[in-house]
């Protein structure tokens, strides 16, 4: 009788994989967080070593210079990351996403134009779809792009919480082509918009896309969040993705597919971020005393981490189904769904636990349970909130049930 293996399972690959970059995590990263951190400072050596591991291409295929890696794997990496550091896996996400839209919608000559700089992270990506006025409700997007030749399109508008928004060189920014289109879902366009990375005030072939000082926050800190300001940006036709017959008025489907890979990568956000708290809370929990003992002997104390072990291990486990589904080519939004509510809930949870388990020292910044404390509410809203995963969920569970 075959037995099928536990999702848990990594083949040697993954195995090797993950061991590298938890070391990296645990050699590079964790030891420096804290002060990218309180400066809220990019944190570029890490990055260089980033980009000579080759984590820029981690999914990107061997013919274009990365990795060729799946989901899967993809997830198992952005576990260690996000267990060393948030923002890190931050500063690879949107790029991941940039390269997931080339690959599935990009036509060859935008493949080949970009992929292997990409894989390399010679050059980095953003994707905006929120404005101010907007993020749940994507379809609402007021920012336009209107054609002024042959050639051109004119964009103009405000974007908001751009990850990556200063120092990428390529923003995939969903706009609006036609306003009058019903339902207004038609009526969006994925553009690759090129810029200059670190340079605010574009100039030249960048002029008109500027990028307003970076928004200061809670956490998540390292990796820049900003606006973007369009005012009469110039993007060549051929920038729309998938050029513009097959990808003018096609950018919401493109963008939403995008967000299905982008929320198994915020679920193993989550993962490797309650697996982080989990650590710091045992080993509190085995050095502090109260009443005599450790406090690890309390039992309110072991249930507590009794509690985040399992929501973990929970995590992990729907986070790598929804991952395979989608390497298997099946859809997968309802398990990606669920994945990122739980998965983001869970190490928001953890993270508050090991947070009470540290005392009144978990409120210090002495202890990295402060950081995480900051850094896992974003975990939350990011690609869709908790609320609007509900929402996904539930469409998609009367859909199967309707069919
Ligand atoms: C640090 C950070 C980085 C980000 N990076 C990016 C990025 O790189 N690119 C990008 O495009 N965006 C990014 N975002 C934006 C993020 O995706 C949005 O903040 C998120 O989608 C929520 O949108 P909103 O903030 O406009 O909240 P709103 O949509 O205004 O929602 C406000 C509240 O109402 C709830 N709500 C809304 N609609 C409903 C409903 N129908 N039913 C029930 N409740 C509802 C929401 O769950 C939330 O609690 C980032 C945000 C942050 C904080």
């Amino acid at each position: 009788m075959s037995v099928a293996p536990p999702y848990t399972e990594k083949t040697d690959e993954q195995k090797a994989i993950c061991e590298m970059v938890r070391q990296f995590a645990d050699e590079q990263i964790i030891p420096s967080a804290e002060h990218y951190d309180a400066a809220d400072e990019f944190p570029e050596p890490i990055v260089e070593q980033m980009r000579e591991l080759g984590l820029f291409g981690v999914t990107i295929p061997e013919e274009y210079g990365g990795m060729g890696l799946d989901l899967t794997t993809y997830a198992m990496i952005v576990e260690e990351l996000s267990r060393g550091w948030i923002s890190i896996s931050g500063i690879v996400n949107t790029h991941f996403i940039g390269s997931y839209l080339l690959m599935k919608f990009g036509t060859d000559e935008q493949r080949q134009r970009y992929l292997p700089r990409m894989a390399t992270g010679e050059i980095r990506a953003a994707f905006s779809l929120s404005e101010p006025e907007l993020g749940s409700d994507v379809q609402a997007i007021k920012t336009s792009a209107r054609k002024v030749d042959d050639a051109t399109y004119e964009i103009n508008g405000q974007k908001m919480w751009v990850t990556n928004g200063l120092l990428s060189s390529l923003v995939f920014v969903l706009v609006k082509t036609d306003p009058d289109a019903e339902p207004r879902h038609r009526g969006m366009t994925c553009f690759i918009a090129e810029k200059e990375p670190g340079v605010a005030q574009g100039a030249a072939a960048y002029a008109g896309f500027n990028v307003p000082p970076k928004i200061r926050k809670l956490g998540y800190k390292g990796v820049e969040s900003t606006e973007l300001v369009f005012d009469g940006y110039r993007c060549p036709a051929e920038n729309v993705l998938g050029g513009e017959e097959a990808g003018l008025n096609r950018g919401f489907g493109q963008m939403m597919d995008a967000l299905e890979v982008g929320r198994v990568n915020v679920a193993a956000r989550g993962v490797g971020i309650a697996q982080r708290a989990l650590e710091l809370a045992l080993r509190y929990a085995e050095e502090r005393r109260t009443f005599g003992k450790p406090i690890s002997e309390h039992q309110a104390i072991q249930f507590k981490l009794a509690d985040m072990a399992t929501q973990l291990e929970a995590a992990r486990l729907m986070t790598l189904r929804a991952a395979r589904m989608k390497d298997a080519g099946e859809r997968a939004e309802l398990e990606a769904g669920m994945a990122k509510l739980f998965a983001s809930e869970t190490g928001h949870f953890c993270v508050e636990e090991s947070l009470r388990i540290h005392g009144g020292y978990g409120y210090s910044k002495e202890y990295e349970v402060e950081r995480l404390y900051r850094d896992a509410p974003l975990l939350l809203i990011g690609e869709g909130t908790s609320e609007i995963q509900r929402m996904v969920i539930g469409r998609k569970l009367l859909q199967r049930h309707r069919r």
